[in-house]
Formats: C-alpha cells, structure tokens, sequence
C-alpha cells in the first residue's frame, strides 16, 4: 500500500472515521503517533472515506464496504458491487465494513448474505482485505473465508468462540482488540487465551458501549489492557502489534 511513510505506533484497524468532521480528525492524528484505519458502512459513507483518504494520506487507510445493518433490500446487492467498483477504481485494497450479523439483525440474513457474496467474491479475485463483522456469525464467516480461499481477514471487536481461534490464526487472520476490553469479560477471555502474534488494536469510533466513548485515542489503554493481561511489557505489546499490521496492511 503507497502512502505510510508517516511513522506511527499505535493503530486503529477498524473506525468510522468518516463520521468525525476534518477538523476533529486532524486534531486526533494530531494527538498521538497513530494510524488509523477507516471502515465504511455504505456507498455514500464509502465516498467520504475516499475523500479523508486523500486528505489524511500517509495516515489513514481506506476500507470501503456496505455493513451487515446498512443491508435493508435488495438494492443492497447493487450497492455493494457498486462499492467493489469504487474500491477497484481508486485502488482501495480493503473491504470493510463488511460481514454477517445474526446477533442483532438476524431478520435479513438472507440478504446479508447475498451482500457478503459479492465482496467475498471481489476479494478472492483482487485479493483484497477483509475487515469483518461477524456478530453471531463467526464460524459461519470463518468457513466463507476458507471455502473463497480468502488471502487475509481482520474479525473486528472478536467475542466469537475460543476454539476458533487456533483456525483463524492457521490461516494468519487477525482478530482486532477494542475499548470495550475494559469492562466485557469476553473480550478479555478471548485476549487471555489468543496468541499476541494475531492481535490487533481498534475503537470502532465513535460507538459508544455502555458509557465507553469510543476513540481512536482509547488504543493506547487497548494496548495496556493486553499487556496487563498477558503479563507482558506494553511497549513489546505496542510494537509487535505495529509490525503485525505493517507486514499484513501495508507491506502485502
Ligand atoms: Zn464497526
């Protein structure tokens, strides 16, 4: 991927940042060494990444994508093939937010289903990122992955089951590690018993999970979190992290 010539040491590998105005995402990149990467949740949202992407150069990295809860018709299908176009167009290398969601809009499945298709499709064929959401879904999304032969894949926010773990790390996908880690027990099960090597740090911003405010900012105390539990350093943690997501982002 061009364009990452600005150093950082902390990464963000799933945030809505096309919600946040210029001016406030400048000021975030201005507050920490930090790379952020920014996911989409429909064609229109796609564009605006587009755009923060070529003002932010160097410092964040698109991902473009219709999410799971964007998916409401079957319009959704053509949105979704018009969003791989962008992507292939502008030279994006990363699909995202894309996924299955059986946990709180299980009522289209069928159509997310539909959806998914088309950016697994595009990804096995330009071998592009996939930044997932997978909630309820994520052996079902994992055995999607393997069936297209998917090269690399971030499941966002993991609460999935502890015995994938071992299958999404054969396969050198990663799981990203998010704010809520401070408070949901699950989520620092699943930090206790993954290997560091396929850990990733995120915010999903600006979501707010019971009176969490997510924020690219909050990646720091994420690495902290895992240092604390794994009963490691947090500079060893912040920098294996670094390099795992150079090596799988930006030096593919
Ligand atoms: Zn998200």
């Amino acid at each position: 991927m061009q364009g990452h010539e600005y150093g950082f040491r902390y990464v963000d590998v799933h945030s809505h940042a096309h919600e946040y105005s210029p001016e406030e995402l400048e000021a975030i990149l201005a507050s920490a060494p930090l790379h952020i990467v920014i996911v989409s949740d429909d064609l229109e949202t796609s564009r605006r990444t587009l755009d923060y992407w070529r003002r932010f150069r160097g410092r964040v990295t698109p991902c473009l994508g219709v999410h799971p809860w964007s998916v409401k018709s079957r319009e959704a299908v053509e949105e979704a093939r018009k969003t791989v176009e962008l992507a292939l167009e502008n030279g994006v290398q990363c699909l995202g937010e894309v996924g299955l969601d059986t946990k709180f809009v299980g009522e289209t499945i069928e159509l997310q289903r539909s959806v998914f298709q088309v950016f697994l499709e595009a990804a096995r064929d330009h071998n592009l990122i996939l930044n997932l959401h997978t909630a309820g879904t994520w052996e079902e999304v994992l055995s999607l992955l393997e069936r297209y032969d998917i090269g690399y894949a971030n499941f966002h926010w993991y609460t999935g089951p502890l015995h994938l773990i071992p299958r999404i790390a054969d396969h050198g996908y990663t799981i990203s590690i998010n704010p809520a880690i401070r408070i949901q027990k699950k989520h620092q099960n699943v930090v206790a018993n993954a290997p560091l090597e396929i850990m990733l740090t995120e915010s999903d911003a600006p979501y707010e999970y019971k009176g969490i405010k997510m924020s690219p900012t909050l990646v720091r105390e994420v690495v902290e979190h895992i240092a604390r539990i794994k009963g490691l350093d947090a500079g060893h943690v912040a920098e294996t992290i670094r390099s795992t997501f150079e090596k799988k982002w930006l030096k593919r």
